[in-house]
């Protein structure tokens, strides 16, 4: 597949791995895909794993994400990390929007937009997370839930900002539940995601983003949906712990 679109695999740990289990890992990722260059490999971390996996990943090409942070740049925010904090430890990219943060968490889609817009004043990749729930699905609201969610999650971001965005489309039914979603549904969303980037800015942007699928990733399912045309990567949750993830690695080369 030829375009112009950055691929990328990348590894949401959420709440997983100590920071001798990452390390562990990291050092098998490394040995087997430091150079690669075809595409981009990111791991996301716990904040408090990310020093070492920054460490350990400096002379690859593996990326390393934020979870999560926040909007504000210093103060009283107990809990929190700042987009500088992150940057200052070699951080590049920073999940944001998770399926999780928005529905354990309560972030609305305005804080969202809040924290998109920091990462990109403070030169950190979002990794900017949609996707609908499956009583909106059956509903048949998924294209409803996705625009809402695109138009309020990059209100007011200029078009050349919106160009470095990485936009996940992880449907939340799928999302560790084992059920993923079908190559043809995943690449009508995804498909629909470009279109609406197209209407909401222009085709140069909607030809740009990088477009990942999220939900059940693993190696078997991998290569059916990253075949499909809009489709630029995966961003894998619970594959992403194993050695499997390795091989997905491996099957994008
Ligand atoms: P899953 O998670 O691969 O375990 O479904 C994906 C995600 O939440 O990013």
């Amino acid at each position: 597949k030829i375009n112009k679109r950055k691929y990328i695999l990348a590894g949401n740990w959420k709440m997983n791995k100590t920071n001798l289990e990452a390390a562990e890992f990291i050092s098998k990722l490394t040995a087997k895909i430091g150079k690669e260059k075809k595409f981009e490999v990111v791991i996301a971390p716990t904040f408090l794993a990310l020093e070492k996996a920054v460490d350990l990943t400096a002379s690859t090409n593996i990326n390393v994400a934020a979870q999560n942070m926040h909007f504000e740049d210093k103060g009283a925010f107990t809990g929190e990390v700042s987009a500088d904090m992150l940057k200052s430890l070699g951080v590049n990219y920073v999940i944001l929007g998770h399926s999780e943060r928005r529905n354990i968490f309560g972030e609305t889609d305005e804080i969202i937009n809040k924290k998109i817009k920091k990462a990109l004043e403070k030169d950190l990749t979002p990794i900017f997370c949609i996707g609908e729930k499956l009583e909106e699905r059956e509903k048949d609201l998924t294209f409803n839930v996705i625009e809402k969610q695109v138009k309020e999650g990059l209100y007011g971001i200029e078009k050349e900002d919106v160009k470095k965005i990485v936009i996940a489309y992880e449907p939340v039914w799928a999302i560790g539940t084992g059920k993923v979603a079908t190559p043809e549904q995943a690449e009508e969303v995804h498909a629909y995601i470009r279109k609406l980037l197209s209407e909401m800015f222009d085709e140069d942007v909607a030809e740009s983003v990088t477009i990942l699928y999220g939900g059940s990733v693993k190696p078997e399912n991998y290569f059916g949906l990253f075949t499909k045309p809009n489709i630029d990567g995966g961003l894998v949750g619970g594959a992403s712990l194993k050695e499997s993830f390795i091989d997905l690695a491996d099957i994008m080369r």
